[in-house]
């Protein structure tokens, strides 16, 4: 029998609460259920009034609902409800295991709807002032995570990563050093600049920029919030304040 109710997909954007699309914002107000990730803002999901708000997860290295079980309850969910709310971080196309819930509801024969959100790389160069691309610098972007689910066959992030004039490296600060050696050792250069940027849009924010080398050299500090590294010539204009600050040590050192 065909479902009754509709699963949305919804991006939930960055963090800011409201970076949230209007579609977006409309369906949360409706919604009967919502199913979310763990690092959804709180002021966002309280717009969801009437539903029924479950945590499903996902925050790297800790506990998080298998992939098959979140599929099954929003299958069950649209049985029982008109409007069933998947609110997911940033966007849902974009690292978010969107593609399963798509086919396990095809598969299952209920309608469902994405609804785009503001992804994390976007945001952090919004926060920055510095375009992914540039005339002269920078003609393409690539989104890339080192990061492999357990199972899943490895891939040649690097070779991506080499090939981009500027690269969003998501799910990639606990593995930084791993990241900066590997593409050094690819043929990166050592000089090659990139922002690291923490929390992006929320008060929390904060953002460190470093050449691949110092990544190589040094752990990131005290990063527990999700964070994105951007890398690419675009952003040696972040440099000199680094400079400044390495310089600063020294002499006090
Ligand atoms: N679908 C999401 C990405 C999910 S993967 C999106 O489109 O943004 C989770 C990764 O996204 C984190 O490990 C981090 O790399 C990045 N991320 C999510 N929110 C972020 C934020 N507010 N600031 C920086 N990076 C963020």
């Amino acid at each position: 029998m065909k479902a009754a109710g509709t699963v949305y997909l919804v991006g939930a954007g960055p963090g800011a609460p409201d970076l949230l699309t209007l579609r977006a914002a409309d369906l949360l107000r409706r919604a009967d259920i919502v199913f979310h990730d763990a690092l959804v803002h709180p002021d966002t999901l309280a717009l969801a009034v009437r539903a029924e708000k479950i945590a499903v997860g996902k925050r790297c290295g800790r506990h998080s609902t298998a992939q098959r079980f979140i599929n099954k309850r929003l299958i069950d969910a649209a049985q029982r409800h008109a409007i069933v709310v998947r609110l997911k971080g940033g966007d849902p196309m974009l690292f978010g295991r969107a593609q399963e819930e798509i086919d396990a509801l095809s598969a299952a024969s209920v309608s469902f709807d994405i609804v785009p959100g503001i992804t994390a790389a976007l945001a952090a160069s919004a926060e920055l002032g510095i375009s992914l691309t540039r005339r002269g610098v920078s003609r393409n972007v690539a989104f890339i995570t080192p990061r492999t689910g357990r199972g899943e066959k490895q891939h040649d992030w690097a070779r991506s990563a080499l090939a981009a004039d500027t690269c969003a490296i998501y799910m990639g600060v606990g593995e930084a050093q791993h990241i900066a050696a590997t593409l050094m050792a690819r043929g990166a250069s050592p000089d090659l600049p990139l922002v690291v940027v923490e929390n992006s849009t929320l008060a929390t924010q904060r953002s460190v920029a470093l050449r691949l080398a110092d990544l190589l050299a040094a752990a990131l500090p005290g990063i527990t919030g999700p964070a994105v590294i951007l890398l690419g010539e675009v952003y040696r204009r972040a440099l000199p304040e680094i400079v400044a600050f390495a310089e600063k040590r020294t002499d006090a050192a």
